[in-house]
């Protein structure tokens, strides 16, 4: 008998399965706030359970934890971590410490098959998607290591999030649940390549969280020179899906924006990106490209990011250049885990 993952379930689902199994709702909701607000790693830690109850979810399911394989952990307090799971695949998370509080980076997948061409997470492909209990658990294991709170996640680490739609969304949906960690929509970023049928599909839920595009390139050569899913989705054909989530969902959308040298940061390309940018909320992250090893790119030089926002600020854009944290430990995103593969 196949075993369920109960960390993955929402409360509808998980009140459903408990009154199958001879439990009462309140025991559904008990169960809940032991696996998610208390972040317990073993059934018999669930003491307000009767034993044969507790016995009977030992029997018929099992509890996501993670092992921290390695941790690094920055001068300005950011911390990475290669997070084992129960098969034995790694993946990275990363913690940042802001003023406003601690944000948290998660994976979504074990690998990536996207294969944008400056990044390190897609070397080796995707292995397997998350799932929402192994999402979650990078939250929970972060919180238990620090013995700090989390209050803002971005879905930036590992993997592209609108690949594993289903799992992302079941995530969204327990990581905002009152008997959960009860973290505001608001408080949640979700950055995509650019995945054109799930930003329509997105769209749909009207979730009140931030949708961030990975641009990366002005014009559709250039950016399947580096972001292969531009040969699926044209620039034309996001902008225009950008355009519709935002009508549908009244959200404005960031836009991010690496600066590859030699590559997408010419005078030309500030004024292509003002041009595909106009009808929005003028706002574009600049963020120098990590370098990734047997990668050909590297990042622009800090006077051509500094002439590349000034181009922009004059057109109007609002540009920011993205604030590095963690500088000394801060391998390219996918590095750690290539290291220890
Ligand atoms: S940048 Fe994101 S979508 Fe592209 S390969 Fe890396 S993890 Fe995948």
């Amino acid at each position: 008998m196949n075993r369920i993952d109960i960390k993955s379930l929402n409360p509808e689902q998980l009140a459903e399965f408990a009154v199958e199994n001879g439990l009462k709702g309140f025991n559904a909701k008990q169960i809940y706030v032991w696996l998610h607000q208390k972040n317990v790693t073993d059934f018999d830690q669930m003491t307000n359970l009767s034993k044969q109850a507790r016995e009977m979810l030992k029997e018929k399911c099992f509890i996501t934890n993670l092992e921290i394989a390695q941790k690094q952990v920055s001068v300005d307090g950011t911390i990475k971590y290669l997070y084992r799971l129960p098969d034995g695949n790694c993946i990275e998370t990363v913690l940042m410490r802001y003023e406003h509080g601690n944000s948290i980076c998660v994976s979504s997948q074990v690998g990536c098959r996207m294969g944008c061409k400056f990044c390190a997470s897609t070397q080796g492909g995707k292995v397997r998607d998350l799932a929402a209990s192994e999402i979650l658990s990078q939250l929970y294991a972060t919180e238990q290591d620090t013995g700090e709170r989390v209050s803002n996640i971005v879905l930036m680490g590992i993997g592209e999030p609108l690949d594993n739609f289903d799992n992302v969304i079941s995530f969204i949906g327990i990581i905002t649940s009152k008997d959960g960690k009860n973290i505001s929509q608001r408080n949640i970023s979700l950055s995509t390549c650019g995945i054109v049928p799930k930003i329509y599909e997105l769209a749909k839920l009207k979730l009140g969280i931030t949708l961030s595009i990975s641009l990366h390139a002005t014009t559709n050569e250039a950016r399947k020179r580096t972001m292969p899913v531009s040969n699926a989705y044209p620039l034309e054909q996001l902008m225009q899906a950008c355009r519709d989530y935002t009508k549908t969902t009244g959200r404005r959308i960031s836009f991010e924006y690496a600066m590859i040298k030699g590559e997408n940061d010419t005078q030309e390309d500030a004024v292509r990106l003002s041009k595909l940018l106009h009808g929005f909320i003028n706002h574009v992250n600049l963020i120098p490209v990590n370098p990734v090893d047997g990668s050909p790119f590297s990042q622009s030089d800090a006077r051509i990011i500094k002439e590349f926002q000034s181009k922009l600020t004059q057109l109007g854009v609002n540009a920011t250049i993205r604030r590095r944290l963690g500088q000394d430990i801060s391998a390219a995103c996918g590095q750690l885990r290539n290291e220890h593969r």
